[in-house]
């Protein structure tokens, strides 16, 4: 079933008398060397278990299913899930789930539907998705933010967002995104990708970006804290971190200010100025004075 072909992908939803919604994102990829090098650059075991979110009419699941082990994939869309048991109702290793992958948890959904191999207890699994844009930031932190049981992600996403999230510290686009992505993982731009391959084209150019994570060794209190304190810190991005740290929170700003001492930074710094690792002792000495 070649569901790249525009053609093919125009029948399919007339067919089920669909027409597509651009405030869910849903632009569908149509481009048979872009899905490949996905694929490709997603680095899939044959033993793999991978998440997938928005499958949309299934061109990426039937690849992801060829590749991997199980694919789990979380689609919000009710009018999709008849198109999607057409495109991979024949295929033996794929489960669909309606559900806004904003409000599910992804290690206990990937345990739920694979016998416990993967996610909750289990072993770590991938996540691969041509995401909706609109929910790009949220979806990111969520995973690092709960510190689910991932190994790596390949996911496409408006190409602005992608300079966000590898930016280095002192740039313009370096902010709270940047530090949770780089601190959790190692994000690289795998693959530019423009508008023309999708169907309808969207506004914006694209790019995949591919993050392995790191080895968390943080307790959920620490994490939380964390991204606490960076979003504290970039909430006034044109004041100081000892002013925006300090009103935020509600601590006393010479508290603030010797703490930023003895962490290394300096108080009159901007947030855009820290870096990742610095954040983070800056979190744990605050944890303190946050609990
Ligand atoms: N994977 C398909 C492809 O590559 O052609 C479709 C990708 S399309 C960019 C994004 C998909 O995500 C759409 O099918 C849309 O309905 C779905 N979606 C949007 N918001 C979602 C959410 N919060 N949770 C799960 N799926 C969502």
């Amino acid at each position: 079933m070649n569901l790249w072909s525009p053609n093919t992908l125009k029948e399919i939803l007339a067919k089920h008398n669909l027409t597509l919604y651009h405030g869910l994102g849903q632009h569908f990829l149509t481009d048979y060397g872009i899905l490949s090098k996905i694929i490709e650059k997603a680095e899939i075991k044959k033993t793999d278990g991978v998440l997938e979110i928005g499958p949309g009419a299934g061109v990426l699941t039937r690849l992801l299913a060829k590749a991997s082990k199980k694919v789990v994939a979380l689609e919000i869309d009710k009018k999709l899930l008849p198109v999607l048991a057409e495109t991979t109702g024949d295929l033996g290793n794929v489960v669909v789930v309606n559900a806004d992958a904003r409000e599910v948890d992804f290690d206990r959904v990937m345990a739920e539907h694979t016998n416990g191999e993967f996610g909750f207890q289990g072993k770590p699994y991938l996540i691969v998705a041509n995401l909706p844009y609109y929910a790009t930031s949220p979806l990111i932190f969520k995973v690092f933010e709960e510190g689910c049981n991932v190994f790596s992600m390949t996911l496409m996403m408006q190409k602005e967002v992608a300079e966000r999230i590898i930016a280095k510290p002192g740039s313009k686009a370096y902010g709270s995104l940047s530090v949770a992505c780089q601190f959790f993982s190692d994000p690289k731009i795998v693959l530019k990708v423009p508008r023309t391959v999708f169907f309808p084209p969207p506004d914006v150019e694209s790019a995949v970006v591919r993050f392995t994570l790191k080895e968390n060794l943080l307790t959920p209190d620490e994490r939380q804290n964390f991204f606490r304190v960076v979003r504290a810190a970039f909430a006034m991005r044109r004041k100081t971190i000892a002013k925006s740290l300090s009103g935020v929170l509600g601590l006393e700003r010479d508290c603030v200010e010797e703490i930023l001492l003895k962490t290394g930074i300096n108080p009159s710094f901007r947030a855009e100025q820290v870096s990742p690792e610095h954040f983070y002792h800056l979190s744990q000495i605050m944890m303190r004075c946050l609990t």
